[in-house]
């Protein structure tokens, strides 16, 4: 039997190294999971409140540093999702550092580090991990410090 519960504070249960048998170091599709609880919810078996229970962090995040998206609320049907990034490797909070800033993608870029990409809604508290994915060779080989690399 499967279960869809996502218990209370679960931004924190994600880390890198507690992934329950899901592929590390590797990009990790969760649209999977994400497709199986809203068709849960719509059957009918989920109740809204329990497919909607983003955590208010998240939802502060949503609303301040959200990316916006075409992609409109599964649940709701009112608002579109927003996507946030959040971090997780040494020395980051244990429950992620959230991205506010384009840049900061690079200044977190390292072979260490893992990207979780959750989409939420603020409308209803919905909220999903998209994807987990290293945050190593997405970027074009641009090292350390070299930033005229114009030239061959
Ligand atoms: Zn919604």
């Amino acid at each position: 039997m499967n279960r869809y519960r996502r218990p209370k504070g679960w931004l924190s249960a994600l880390s890198i190294t507690n992934d329950s048998g899901e592929v590390v170091g590797g990009i990790v599709d969760h649209r999977l999971s994400r497709r199986a609880l809203i068709n849960e919810y719509r059957r009918g078996r989920l109740r809204r409140d329990q497919v909607c229970d983003a955590h208010p962090e998240l939802l502060r995040a949503a609303r301040n540093f959200g990316d916006a998206t075409s992609v409109q609320c599964p649940i709701c049907q009112v608002s579109n999702v927003v996507l946030v990034t959040y971090v997780f490797g040494p020395r980051l909070p244990k429950h992620g550092r959230c991205i506010t800033r384009p840049d900061e993608l690079d200044q977190y870029r390292r072979p260490q580090h893992t990207a979780y990409v959750v989409e939420a809604c603020h409308q209803c508290g919905w909220h999903h991990l998209l994807r987990s994915l290293p945050m190593t060779d997405t970027a074009p080989a641009q090292a350390t410090g070299t930033s005229n690399e114009g030239s061959l």
